[in-house]
Order: structure tokens, then sequence, then C-alpha cells
């Protein structure tokens, strides 16, 4: 027994000694343990029923990206009161305003209580779209296809086309914290609520990649006329990026968000033609080529979805197309398959 332990015994048994020689301190001692057990137990219980209280720190958010689940879709849609059987009318819908039927159908399930709201019941509004110019009462719809399609091009005109991709970017001008019309805090929620619903349908499934700060550059659709890789075999060239053909003039925006480092606004450009790059976090490059017209210049900071330029036929092409590259660590050098990192 060392020095230390037969101190301890001492300082034990002094304690145990006062406790147990006086009734009253025993009775506030163990009601004293008795309190602080139930609030423990509450705060326990509380934690495991709110999933949310990670994502309403506003530091991390885990959001599932898969291929569209439509039998999920419609199986959830099929328990949403005026939803149920308009699986095909908000993927079609969402396609055609080139956004993701994911987000759509999660915005308009969390405004409407899953579809058994008075504004979705009686006005057809399922996105909780105001009326201008006073926008203080809700619009009304003659069909609930056409509330979805008018939410479906409101999302994209105002959101998307803008650059608000992610969920987080939308829900600060869907439901920005702290808004006079928001006297409850319920915006506090919107983030984590649409979070939880797109998972819930199977995950988003377009336009994201890692931090959900990724776009594919060009409006969709669109097809790959060359991929990145080995063009043919033997002798052949290995193409750096991949080419997405597309009508000279049409908009090219940034990918993702950062630093312009390149633009080249006349002459070859090396090949590349008119051309822009990008330097973003994390040492990663994203180059713009063969571009009829550029619209940054350098040092420019741009936002995820913020047009550069314009697809065109400059340097070595042939043919309207952007040649999009991805390097890593350098501006030129090193490139890697653009394609996971906008979806693809
Ligand atoms: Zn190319």
């Amino acid at each position: 027994m060392s020095v230390s332990d037969t101190g301890k015994q001492i300082a034990s048994a002094i304690v145990t000694k006062a406790i147990f020689s006086n009734p009253t301190v025993l009775l506030v001692g163990l009601i004293i343990s008795i309190i602080f057990l139930i609030i423990m137990l509450i705060a326990v219980a509380a934690s495991a029923l709110n999933p949310n209280q990670q994502n309403e720190e506003g530091t991390s958010y885990s959001i599932i990206y898969g291929p569209l689940d439509r039998d999920k879709i419609d199986s959830i849609l099929k328990e949403s009161g005026v939803f149920d059987g308009k699986t095909d009318v908000f993927i079609e819908t969402a396609k055609r305003h080139n956004i993701d039927p994911v987000l759509l159908i999660a915005i308009a399930l969390h405004e409407t209580g899953y579809g058994t709201s008075n504004a979705v019941i009686k006005k057809n509004n399922p996105g909780g779209i105001m009326m201008p110019p006073s926008y203080s009462e809700l619009r009304a719809y003659p069909s609930l296809d056409a509330g979805i399609e008018d939410m479906a091009k409101n999302l994209y005109d105002n959101y998307i086309a803008i650059g608000l991709v992610t969920i987080p970017q939308i829900g600060t001008k869907y439901a920005p914290i702290g808004a006079d019309n928001d006297p409850t805090g319920s915006n506090a929620n919107w983030v984590p609520s649409i979070t939880n619903i797109a998972t819930q349908l199977g995950g988003l499934t377009i336009n994201y990649f890692g931090d959900g700060k990724w776009i594919v550059p060009v409006p969709k659709p669109f097809t790959l006329s060359s991929d990145y890789g080995w063009r043919d075999f033997g002798g052949g060239e290995f193409h750096n990026g991949i080419d997405i053909p597309k009508p000279a003039g049409t908009p090219i925006v940034a990918a993702s968000s950062g630093k312009v480092v390149v633009a080249v606004k006349s002459g070859e450009g090396g090949g590349f033609g008119l051309h822009v790059v990008i330097e973003h976090s994390g040492g990663v490059y994203s180059l713009y080529g063969h571009m009829s017209s550029v619209k940054v210049n350098v040092g420019d900071t741009v936002q995820t979805g913020q047009q550069i330029g314009a697809v065109g036929n400059t340097g070595r092409s042939t043919g309207n197309h952007l040649h999009f590259q991805i390097n890593l660590n350098s501006i030129y050098q090193n490139h890697t398959d653009p394609k996971p990192y906008i979806g693809l």
C-alpha cells in the first residue's frame, strides 16, 4: 500500500463518517443525486430524439447522392396527401427546368406538411409562393400541376441560375434565419429538414459532388463528344478533359466557386483558344477552353454557377464545344478525370 492510497482511505473514511453520522446531509445528498440523474436522462433523451442537432450548428450536413429512385419517391408521395400519384409530374417538371427532382419534392413536402396544408389543398400552391406585388398573400393556381410548374420555375430562376445550388445555399434565401416574417424561428429548421427529406427520398441526384459545391458548367441536357483518356487505341492522343458540344454563345458557368487565374481573351491560347482557369480550394484548378467570349478577368472571385464566358470554336477546335479540364496543384499540368467533380 502506497502513501497515496493510505491518504485516500483516510479521506474516504472521514467523508463516509460525516455523511452517515448526519441524516440530513445524507438525505440532501440523495435528493441532489436523483435530480442530477433525472437531468442527465432528459438531456440524453432529447439528443436522441433530435437527429438534426448536428446540422443546426451549421457544421456538418450528411447529404447522400445517388441515382433517381423512382420507387422510393413514389412510396413517400403515396403517403403525402395531395401529392399521391404526382411522381411523374414532379420528375418531368423538374427536368424541364434543369433542377433536381429530389430537391423540388423535398421542398414541396416540407412547405406543405407532406401535402396536407391549406395552401396546397385550397390554392394548389406547394412552394409557399407569394403573390406580387405585396407578397403578403399566397398565390393561387388553377391546378396542382400548374403550382408545381411555377414552383420549379421559381426555384431555377431565383436560386439555381444565380449559383444558389446546395441546400444550405438555397436556405439562406428561401428561409433566411432571423427574417422578420419568421417570428417563431422556424427557418432555422429549414436546411436540416430539407436535407433529411431529400435523404429519405434516396438522395440528391444531379449537379452535386463532394461538399455539394460543384456543378456541370453548361446547361442541361448535354452529351459528351469526347471523354477523358486515350481517344483511340494505338498511337492515339490522350484527351486531358471532356468535350461538351453546345451551340456558339451558350453560357459557360463556373463549375465551383474560386478565383480566376487565367482569362485569355484573344489568340490561340496554346490550343485552348479563348479560355479561363479558376483556382478552387484544395489546389484544384478548372479549365474552360475554346470559348467565343470571356466574361471575367484575372483576379475575379466567382461563385458556383456564375457565367464566365460562352461556348465557341476558338483555338485547336473543330466545332462549337466546351473543353472542360481539371488540373491538380497546377494551372495547366497534372490533369485528372473531371467527371467525378461535376457528378458525371
Ligand atoms: Zn477537349
